[in-house]
């Protein structure tokens, strides 16, 4: 590895571009599905296959959604379009060139906040553009041939582009998990990486600090998990370093990142310019959107996860850090509110969703718009809760797994078939805790000399005598106060 006092006087220079595939039903440009692994090779009409004398039509759905994302990021929402034709030869694009736009990106500019260590930061974007996907290639199945699967050729891409504007492997993953919160909650792309709907190439370089010049880049392709682009850069960053340290010089390359080791590998040396022969496609009209158009998408937007973190903090007096987790999804952010408008305890509200009942739903792998549990029976939990009528613990483990099986439930009837209800009214907690003193009069002597630990023993003894069902808040109080006298 290199030397720690010379690797800090590097500073490492990242952009990243994002293609996020739009959750339209049907492709960018004509009616074939857009289903995930569908078999091979069966949604491949004859525009898809570009075949000559077939018409590409574009699908309103796909702008709309492309749009959405501009507006979110504060992009200027370019108002005449046109779609080109990039030109390249590659087994997968049956076309021969893939449907993309160059000049006129539908979003131009535009920002993303990211928060890394505390610290909020907007992340300058180039543009986002409208493109078609390629099909894929498949090397795996066969020993001695490469398959070819077209269902995905044609399918609607966004590809969100920053300028060279992370600094660091922390803010790249900070920013592919926004852009995926972004995409999801806007409903644009589900933001599954798995199975590829959210894919990122990592351009990355290094300069010594204080140079203004950019140094010479390295793009690693198709990263296919947030952790995987923060390794990839982190190994870029270290290897540009070791290089330039040992005194080479970075070549522009394209390279590849292997999961199996954390590292990146060489794909290929860009030895010029490629020259795609861009030109507008002559089959498609340019997009013209009028400012109505637009406006009528942008009421339409929810309120964004920034915004809502906001508001979750004033209405709500919810901390920074709640604020964000409750705003991880909107789904989320829709239970808080639905909840917090059944009850005041906001912060138990918070504590509840973030702690046993997201434990549940990672456990059973469902989100927040899949729980059964009805916003107004955890606020009903709460308020007993609060009442001094259970007790938290027991109610996460005991009466929690009983109103997530879907049926309604009343909590104060579970509580009560399970025997697990506190008693908190004072007549009874007083007795038990005389009862407690009377049975070790000895120990009271012991306490009142100094033996303040014994406290525990006094407290054991009314949990046993009450069958657990005390409210040990109250009971302590009283127990307090009597042994004192
Ligand atoms: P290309 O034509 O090779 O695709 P672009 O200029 O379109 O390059 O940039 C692609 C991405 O690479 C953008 O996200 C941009 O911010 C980023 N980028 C460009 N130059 C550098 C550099 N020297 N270091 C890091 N990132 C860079
Ligand atoms: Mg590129």
């Amino acid at each position: 590895m290199f030397e720690m006092t010379s690797s800090n006087q590097y500073e490492a220079v990242i952009g990243l571009e994002v293609h996020a595939q739009l959750a339209t039903k049907s492709k960018l440009f004509c009616s074939d599905a857009t289903t995930f692994g569908a078999a091979p090779n069966t949604h491949i009409s004859p525009i898809t296959m570009g075949h000559p004398g077939s018409l590409p039509k574009t699908n309103k759905l796909a702008v709309e959604y492309a749009i959405k994302m501009g507006l979110a990021c504060g992009c200027t929402i370019v108002k005449e379009n046109y779609f080109a034709r990039k030109n390249y030869f590659y087994p997968d694009l049956p076309k021969g060139y893939q449907i993309s736009q160059h000049t006129t990106p539908i979003c131009a500019g535009g920002t993303v906040q990211i928060t890394v260590e505390g610290k909020k930061r907007h992340v300058q974007l180039n543009r986002i553009h409208l493109e078609e996907d390629a099909g894929k290639s498949i090397h795996d199945i066969d020993p001695t041939h490469t398959l070819i699967d077209l269902n995905r050729a044609g399918t609607p891409l966004i590809e969100i582009v920053t300028e060279p504007d992370l600094f660091s492997a922390d803010e790249a993953f900070a920013y592919v998990t926004e852009i995926r919160k972004l995409v999801q909650w806007l409903g644009v792309c589900d933001g599954n990486m798995e199975e590829g709907s959210l894919r990122c190439d990592a351009n990355v370089s290094v300069r010594l600090k204080g140079e203004k010049k950019l140094g010479t880049k390295v793009e690693v392709k198709n990263l296919n998990s947030i952790r995987n682009v923060k390794k990839a850069i982190e190994f870029e960053i270290s290897r540009m370093i070791e290089v330039l340290e040992s005194g080479g010089t970075i070549t522009q390359q394209t390279r590849s990142f292997d999961a199996s080791n954390d590292t990146t590998f060489t794909m290929r040396d860009k030895e010029e310019a490629n020259d795609y022969r861009y030109f507008p496609d002559p089959d498609l009209a340019p997009l013209v959107l009028s400012d109505s158009y637009i406006h009528a998408i942008k009421i339409e937007l929810p309120i964004l996860p920034a915004a809502l973190e906001e508001k979750l903090m004033k209405q709500y007096q919810l901390n920074a850090y709640d604020a964000a987790q409750i705003c991880e999804s909107l789904p989320t952010a829709q239970y808080f509110e639905a909840t917090a408008a059944h009850t005041n305890q906001y912060k138990s509200v918070a504590n509840w969703m973030l702690g046993p009942i997201k434990s549940y739903l990672n456990e059973v792998g469902l989100n927040y718009n899949q729980l059964a549990l009805e916003p107004n029976t955890l606020a009903d939990l709460i308020q007993l809760i609060d009442a001094g009528q259970l007790n938290f613990s027991v109610a996460a483990s005991k009466i929690l797994p009983q109103l997530v099986d879907g049926q309604k439930r009343d909590v104060l009837a579970v509580a009560t078939e399970l025997n697990v209800l506190q008693v908190n009214d004072a007549d009874i907690l007083e007795a038990w805790v005389d009862t407690a003193i009377a049975s070790m009069p000895d120990k009271v002597i012991e306490y009142q000399k100094g033996k303040k630990g014994l406290i525990g023993l006094f407290i054991g003894a009314i949990k046993k005598i009450s069958k657990g069902q005390a409210d040990p808040n109250k009971v302590s109080d009283m127990l307090l106060k009597k042994l004192n006298k």
